[in-house]
């Protein structure tokens, strides 16, 4: 299977510093059995966040990375050899309605076509997944939640959700955190003092306001929670800078002289 899945129960709830009323959304979703879909740039929260809320929920996860060659069998399951005989094999989004979890299908607009076929009929009041393969026709439990995200900023014209299936979905905007809560989450996840991490943010900020001239993607959460741990380990803060919100960034020369420009003005 070429799906990477990840089944987990894990009794710890995963920190996750909330920035609006987003957990609130996602627990009236989760009531009502309503799917979600999340938007957001890479690296600003969304997984954590998910994971997040399975385990307050108390749900199993499944988690699937989606990717151009996934298809809808890598979801649903399907007919592998076992010992000399062929076997049935659940995929992930099958356990999940099977067990009653949490499927998180990130960057859903990268897989196959065949996946909204298997979404739709999961995502309206029906709530089932038919397996053409075994004939089953899965009703999904109350339990069950279809959670999917995609990074509007990336897609190309042609990638783009279809309004026949974003508008199937409850749908939350991700952006990164403000400031005041960026600081304090990359304090958290990275062991480095609040105040040695303001700076930090502040230079976020400052290469944000770049997308779009000389970079497609600012720098992420996930860039600066490294950059931190790098300090954090006794990096010069120069180095970590360079190594985890410049060079990530960019290959061409000139902007990432420009980058460190900003940095060094910024800091
Ligand atoms: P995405 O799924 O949007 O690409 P992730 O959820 O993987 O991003 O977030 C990347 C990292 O940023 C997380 O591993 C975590 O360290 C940190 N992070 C971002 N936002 C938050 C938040 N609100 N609370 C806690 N950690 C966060």
């Amino acid at each position: 299977m070429s799906a990477a899945a990840i089944g987990t129960a894990e009794p710890a709830v995963p920190y996750y510093a909330p920035t609006g009323d987003e957990c609130a959304l996602f627990e009236q979703a989760f009531r009502h059995r309503l799917p979600l879909l999340l938007k957001g740039p890479t690296g600003c929260g969304k997984t954590r966040f998910v994971a997040h809320m399975a385990a307050r929920l108390g749900r199993p996860l499944f988690t699937v990375a989606c990717h151009d060659d996934l298809t809808a069998a890598d979801l649903t399951g399907r007919y592998l050899l076992q010992g000399g005989d062929t076997v049935w094999t659940d995929g992930p989004l099958t356990r999940a309605v099977r067990g009653g979890g949490i499927c998180y299908l990130d960057e859903v607009v990268e897989a196959r076509k065949d996946v909204t076929v298997v979404l739709h009929p999961l995502t309206d009041d029906r709530r089932v997944l038919p397996l053409e393969r075994t004939g089953e026709l899965l009703h999904a439990p109350p339990e069950f939640m279809l959670v999917v995200s995609y990074n509007p900023g990336y897609q190309n014209v042609l990638k783009g959700l279809k309004p026949s299936t974003r508008q199937r979905f409850l749908a939350l905007d991700f952006g990164f955190p403000p400031p005041e809560a960026e600081a304090t989450i990359v304090a958290a996840e990275s062991g480095l003092p609040r105040d040695r991490c303001v700076p930090l943010v502040r230079l976020a900020g400052a290469l944000r306001e770049l997308k779009g001239q000389d970079l497609e993607e600012g720098v992420s959460t996930r860039l600066l929670v490294y950059c931190a741990t790098l300090i954090a380990a006794g990096m010069k803060p120069e180095r970590a800078i360079r190594a985890a919100m410049v060079e990530p960034l960019t290959d061409e020369p000139e902007v990432r002289q420009a980058l460190l420009r900003v940095a060094e003005i910024t800091l």
